[in-house]
């Protein structure tokens, strides 16, 4: 089936026409104004003029997304999700219909199309949607054309030819299953930073560039916050193989390769610290302890669409447990809504909910053989006074959940402790 997978590619496409497709991926920041979007105009054209067939994938301008969502707030309190979708993948088209004009000043054919003329199809999770299938032939012949296409990012058609969004920063997402069906020989993600680092660097001035992170890394500290890639993303590269390359818009530097695994000498214990800031946590007190309750409270919050992460079950004692667990803030309410609406399917004592808590996360691959790591983390935030309430962990990966106000604290704490400024410069940054 080849690395497309259920991506649709064409049936036939003759040995003697194989074109070499480079997908470049802009955020909101690289497109933030008309002198940044002819800023970025000159680099797609650079590299169509190199020979290379470009797909451009673009995010709406600058904080156009929050100024929507914003607007939304304004006018209800419950907006329609489909509404919300019609709305905010507006915001992407904008800048692709711009960049296309851009490009046409600098003597380039290029076209501009949305994600449902771009052969995007979703599922019908409005505000969420997953691409289940994508249909290139037409951006295969605009590129046949010799045109530049520009794809709006972060939008696709449901099944149910609806408007969908796939979350927020799922432009990554758009860029990467569309190098998977067009069989790119690589997707750039240009951003307002040279790569991966070690740490946010807008949290951590000493974090360093890391030249190689793996897939499994990347999943990691993309699921634990780093929002320099979007999570799925980082998924469909690795389903499907994609070589991901995350650079800047504003140098011509080399960037982060994110590739299927590092070579055994770049291991670093810990590569990097991930935080997330928006979090909530719910602790059910006093639930029954008995089989399925865990069951029936996780399929409800499931078929609400809402993530939960983080889960503590104590030992029961007198016939009852205490359960907690973690969601992203923004689905706070919706998720004590749906507990609140099982009733009697859900007997416990009491609901809680915390709404100031953050999480840090250390990611490695050498962390697998390494098991004194933990302990290392624990005691860096102990000597800083910092609480853990929870502690959850995978093979590469530890995670702590702490107070809000304590977060970038933690950060700089762990980066220091860990020297990742100078184990990133070990590793030839
Ligand atoms: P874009 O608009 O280009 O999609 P994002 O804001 O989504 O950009 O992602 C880039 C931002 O991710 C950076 O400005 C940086 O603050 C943040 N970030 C978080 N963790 C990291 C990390 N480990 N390495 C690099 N950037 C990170
Ligand atoms: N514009 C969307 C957002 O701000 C998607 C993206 O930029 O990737 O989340
Ligand atoms: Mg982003």
């Amino acid at each position: 089936m080849g690395r497309a997978g259920h991506y649709n590619r064409p049936l036939a496409r003759p040995e003697e026409v194989h074109i070499a497709i480079r997908v470049m991926k802009f955020g909101g920041s690289s497109v933030a104004d008309a002198e940044k979007i002819r800023n970025v105009a000159r680099r797609i054209a650079g590299a169509r003029e190199q020979g290379d067939d470009v797909v451009a994938v673009l995010s709406a301008m600058g904080k156009t997304t929050d100024g929507l969502v914003a607007l939304a707030d304004e006018i209800s309190s419950t907006p329609a999700p489909r509404e919300m979708d019609m709305l905010l993948s507006t915001g992407e088209r904008v800048s692709c219909a711009l960049m296309a004009m851009a490009l046409h000043d600098l003597g380039h054919d290029a076209a501009s199309f949305t994600g449902s003329q771009a052969g995007i199809v979703t599922d019908t999770a409005h505000t969420k949607a997953k691409i289940i299938e994508i249909n290139p032939e037409r951006l295969l012949s605009e590129l046949g054309s010799g045109h530049i296409v520009l794809v709006a990012g972060f939008q696709g058609m449901s099944t149910d030819r609806n408007v969908t969004t796939l979350g927020r920063g799922g432009s990554d997402t758009t860029a990467v299953a569309l190098a998977a069906a067009l069989d790119a020989q690589v997707c750039e993600i240009y951003t307002d930073v040279t790569g991966v680092f070690t740490a946010d660097p807008r949290i951590e001035p000493g974090a360093r560039k890391l030249p190689l992170v793996s897939h499994e890394e990347m999943l990691e500290m993309a699921a634990s916050g780093s929002k320099v890639l979007a999570l799925r993303s980082v998924e469909v590269a690795r389903l499907h193989d994609v070589p991901l390359h995350v650079r800047s818009t504003f140098a011509p530097d080399e960037g982060t390769w994110i590739t299927k695994e590092t070579p055994m000498m770049e291991r670093a214990f810990v590569s990097g610290i991930a935080h997330k800031s928006d979090e909530a946590k719910i602790s059910l007190l006093g639930v029954e302890d008995q089989p399925g309750v865990a069951a029936t409270v996780f399929t409800a919050l499931a078929d609400s669409l809402i993530n939960v992460d983080t889960i503590i079950q104590n030992v029961g004692v007198d016939g009852r447990a205490d359960l907690s667990f973690t969601v992203p803030l923004p689905d706070l309410r919706k998720a004590l809504d749906v507990i609140e609406g099982m009733g009697d399917r859900l007997p416990h004592r009491e609901t809680i909910s915390d709404d100031q808590i953050g999480k840090v996360s250390l990611v490695g691959e050498g962390m697998r053989s390494n098991p004194g790591i933990a302990a290392t983390m624990f005691r860096v935030l102990a000597s800083e006074g910092i609480n853990i309430q929870m502690i959850d962990t995978s093979t590469i990966r530890i995670t702590v959940v702490i107070a809000r106000d304590e977060v970038e604290r933690a950060v700089r704490a762990l980066h220091e402790a860990f020297d990742l400024a100078s184990e990133a410069e070990r590793r030839g940054v």
